[in-house]
């Protein structure tokens, strides 16, 4: 990727130069029709069969006015070259399952629970600056965050920041706090005479659950986040299992709420109960979707409903084969390539995600990853 542009990264420079000239008093009219033509080696235009050669991209302000091939066509007046030399340019990166904010470290150094327990919430929004400027870099320029894993509304100030120019970011549709039950997100495994923080908001019944996604909807969450199940482990006939979490009835309050507002539901849903009822529930997008029968694929195309697989991240990081978690581990990828090329084979909508975000889109999947916590 190191030698590839993207055009949203392009396009976000050009913008900041705008605005550095209208700062130095040039006239608002002319930084307003900044002309750009961007040389390239390649192209890849995400509709064309093949990257296409020695290409040029003209910009006007902050959109592209014409693709053709380089000096095909003289440079317009007033028009700076932008010569990228050997480079390939393609349209940014939209990544659906991201966690700006899931940063936790190694186990070794407190893992997922340090986050919540001992970082300032203005340490763990500075590294979530760091984290949009590299998605970014990285060639991202939209991202849907799917929650921010205990940092409240932080997702919504990050985004403000984007918005306004004061931080560079991709475009960003957030989701808040997420919804979860009782029982059925971290913290967990302390002292039940110890109040701990949760990294989702936990609800139980449809009344709590409709007042969390109004809640969430007020303040600015683009999409609702649910986890429909929770841990995960092998059975003894090599099955994998899942713990459900919210019932029908509590999905569809939220549902019902979000659609109200013409925001839509992501469900966290591996497999089984749980699964079935984000399905039943009405969901918009089934993230990570790990195991899914053929009736249920069937559902999904009917009710028109994503699947935003996640598939890279439980690769990594196993552990050893005769343990519970080791097995658990090696069954989830086991099932997760067979439903997806069933969903692919069926015509499910499917949207590229990875939940990565806290960490480089270099690195597979750190111990600091949804896959890797205990409940995964
Ligand atoms: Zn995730």
């Amino acid at each position: 990727m190191r030698s590839s542009i993207h055009l949203g990264f392009i396009a976000l420079c050009l913008a900041s130069l705008c605005r550095a000239q209208e700062s130095t008093g040039t006239t608002a009219a002319a930084a307003s029709v900044q002309v750009v033509a961007v040389r390239a080696r390649a192209l890849i235009d995400g509709t064309s069969p093949q990257p296409l050669p020695n290409q040029e991209i003209l910009i006007r302000g902050d959109r592209i006015a014409a693709v053709y091939p380089s000096g095909s066509r003289p440079l317009p007046a007033g028009a700076r070259l932008l010569d990228l030399g050997t480079a390939t340019v393609l349209p940014g990166l939209i990544d659906c399952h991201t966690h700006i904010f899931l940063q936790g470290e190694v186990p070794a150094a407190g893992g997922y629970d340090v986050q919540l327990l001992k970082y300032p919430a203005s340490y763990r929004a500075a590294r979530a600056v760091v984290a949009t400027r590299r998605a970014l870099e990285q060639g991202f320029t939209t991202i849907r965050d799917v929650e921010t894993e205990g940092a409240g509304y932080g997702d919504v100030g990050i985004k403000q920041a984007i918005n306004d120019g004061s931080i560079p970011g991709p475009r960003m549709f957030v989701a808040t706090r997420a919804i979860s039950t009782t029982g059925g997100y971290p913290l967990e495994g302390y002292a039940p005479e110890i109040v701990v923080p949760k990294g989702a908001q936990l609800i139980d019944g449809p009344v709590e659950a409709r007042k969390a996604a109004r809640e969430q909807l007020d303040h600015g969450a683009d999409w609702i986040k649910v986890y429909m199940t929770h841990r995960s482990w092998v059975d003894e006939h090599g099955e994998l299992v899942s713990q459900p979490t919210l019932t029908v009835e509590e999905l569809k309050a939220i549902v019902d709420e979000a659609h109200g507002w013409r925001r839509k539901v992501a469900c966290h849903a591996y497999n089984g109960i749980g699964l079935q009822r984000a399905l039943d529930g009405g969901c918009d997008s089934i993230e990570h979707g790990l195991e899914i029968t053929d009736a249920q694929i069937a559902q999904m195309v009917r009710q028109g409903t994503w699947y935003v697989p996640t598939l890279a991240v439980y690769y990594y990081d196993w552990d050893p084969a005769d343990t519970p978690t080791g097995m658990r581990d090696r069954k989830r990828t086991a099932v997760h390539g067979v439903s997806f090329r069933k969903a692919l084979h069926a015509g499910v909508k499917i949207a590229f995600g990875t939940d990565v975000g806290g960490f480089p889109w270099s690195i597979p999947s750190p111990r600091n990853s949804r896959a890797w916590w205990s409940s995964g």
